[in-house]
């Protein structure tokens, strides 16, 4: 009997049916997470890298994405320690042994976290009044 893999969550081909990867996509600045760790990696990050990261973000350990991928746990254990946890250690300069600390030396850079921003006008501000300087910079957080 052979397993078999699937080696990536349904997020690549239907964004709605990973609960996971849509969660962790709202919840962190993963265009600049990606970006990152693109550079540290000095080459784009494959699909399943992307997946990996996305993953361990939401918190999974690396035997709960061996299970949910099919894959066994010394497979997804040496591609971690292989790809995700030397492209962080690269970016954030600190060492990765486990996987938790993916997730916690990404968040404590704070730049990956979305930040929701409540944006209140008032209707007696005239749109010359409103500080330029800080609606391009909450426009930019907000991602528009
Ligand atoms: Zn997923």
């Amino acid at each position: 009997m052979t397993l078999s893999s699937k080696i990536l969550c349904n997020y690549s081909t239907n964004k709605d049916n990973c609960k996971e990867c849509t969660k962790v996509e709202s919840q962190w600045d993963m265009k600049l997470l990606l970006e990152d760790l693109r550079n540290a990696k000095t080459q784009k990050l494959t699909k399943s890298e992307m997946c990996w990261l996305r993953l361990l973000m939401y918190g999974l350990s690396p035997e709960e994405i061996a299970k949910k991928l099919i894959l066994t746990n010394a497979h997804i254990k040496s591609a971690l320690s292989g790809s995700i946890y030397r492209y962080v250690e690269t970016m954030t300069g600190r060492d990765v042994s486990k996987y938790s600390q993916v997730r916690l030396f990404i968040q404590e850079e704070e730049k990956y976290e979305k930040k929701k921003f409540e944006i209140v006008i008032g209707k007696n501000i005239k749109p010359s009044e409103i500080n330029q300087e800080l609606l391009k910079f909450l426009l930019k957080n907000l991602g528009i």
